[in-house]
């Protein structure tokens, strides 16, 4: 059945992947939530917890946790590479022919679990649940959002879902797609659409954040918007073409008109108010290209470098944690079975 997603009509394996960054007030909350909701599903399952660098008992309460239930793996990062990284991570170790990325804090309703599964069974690859509305969110945090979304929605060169966050269900094959995507700087959303394969959709009402605060100051946040476009639009690049192009030809315009006065009304010195104006400005926009051109440069070498994405420092419940880790570094990343170091199981 080359044509149906894996274990379709079977039992098979569901994958939660949950990055957590000192979520410490949130985990109790989303244990209780999220175990009975995959349970109603009905299959096997693991939830991957990522424990990204959080400073708090955040690591304490999985290990806690998962003397509970057995199913509930963990992930524990080097230090904090944040939420995209953390996912990736998650990804790599997860085994599950269908994973679903959910956030900690509750704002992905895990109710959903049994409605993602259920389309995904229906063949879809990749069902994103899209949010209807954002009350859990401020205003600014709301409108800059929107803006964000219409931005990149223009630029990019693959469709981005507005308003569709990282919680969806993939299908293997989709996730064996994005392990073979090389980049260190993770866009989940874009990499996620990037991807494409056949993709169906669902609307919730994001809610609040059950406990703690969101981990996205304003500045990270316009950080990740930065990242968003130059990683998947060369439009910043382009338009400087554009640009010259324009000022070019009103420059000859001008350079006409310079002439014809000069001999028509003689040689006239004074103009350095223009000369000035006509100076700061061309020298602003060359700054704003230049800058422009630094920001993609700046991937490049990012990109150059080839360090890992992430460091793992220890994974808790994988019978063979090294058959996955398509980012993880080249020393742990071998692919047969292999008695493993001081790991704890
Ligand atoms: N998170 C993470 N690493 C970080 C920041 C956040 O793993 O550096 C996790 C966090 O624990 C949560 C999810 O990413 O499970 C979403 O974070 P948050 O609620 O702060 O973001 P928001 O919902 O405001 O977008
Ligand atoms: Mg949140």
């Amino acid at each position: 059945m080359p044509d149906q997603p894996q274990a379709h009509g079977k039992r098979f394996l569901l994958s939660l992947v949950v990055p957590m960054h000192n979520e410490e007030d949130s985990i109790g909350e989303f244990m209780t939530h999220v175990l009975p909701a995959v349970q109603q599903v009905g299959c096997d399952y693991e939830v991957v917890c990522v424990n990204d660098g959080s400073t708090d008992r955040t690591l304490e309460l999985l290990t806690a946790a998962r003397a509970r239930d057995r199913r509930i793996k963990i992930v524990d990062l080097a230090r904090n590479f944040g939420k995209d990284l953390a996912m990736t991570a998650g990804i790599d170790h997860a085994e599950g022919d269908a994973i679903i990325p959910l956030d900690a804090d509750l704002q992905d309703p895990p109710e959903l679990i049994p409605d993602l599964v259920a389309k995904w069974r229906e063949g879809n690859d990749m069902v994103i649940a899209v949010r209807r509305d954002r009350q859990g969110d401020s205003l600014v945090k709301r409108l800059s959002a929107n803006l964000f979304y219409r931005a990149i929605g223009r630029m990019s060169d693959v469709p981005i879902p507005a308003n569709a966050g990282d919680y969806r269900i993939m299908d293997r094959r989709v996730i064996d797609a994005l392990k073979a995507m090389p980049e260190r700087n993770r866009f989940m959303k874009g990499i996620f659409a990037w991807v494409g394969f056949r993709q169906a959709s669902i609307v919730f009402d994001r809610p609040a954040r059950v406990a703690g605060a969101s981990k996205w100051s304003f500045w990270k946040l316009w950080n990740f918007a930065l990242d968003g476009i130059f990683s998947f639009s060369t439009l910043p690049l382009r338009i400087w073409t554009y640009f010259g192009a324009i000022i070019a030809v009103f420059s000859l315009g001008y350079a006409v008109l310079i002439a014809v006065r000069t001999l028509v009304l003689g040689v006239d010195v004074p103009g350095y108010a223009s000369i000035m104006v006509i100076l700061l400005f061309f020298s602003g926009l060359n700054m704003i290209g230049l800058g422009i051109i630094g920001e993609y440069l700046g991937r490049v070498f990012i990109e150059v470098k080839h360090r890992p994405l992430y460091l793992v420092r220890d994974t808790i419940g994988f019978d063979r944690p090294e058959t996955a880790g398509a980012h993880a570094p080249k020393f742990a990343d071998v692919r047969q079975d292999r008695p493993r170091g001081p790991s704890r199981s």
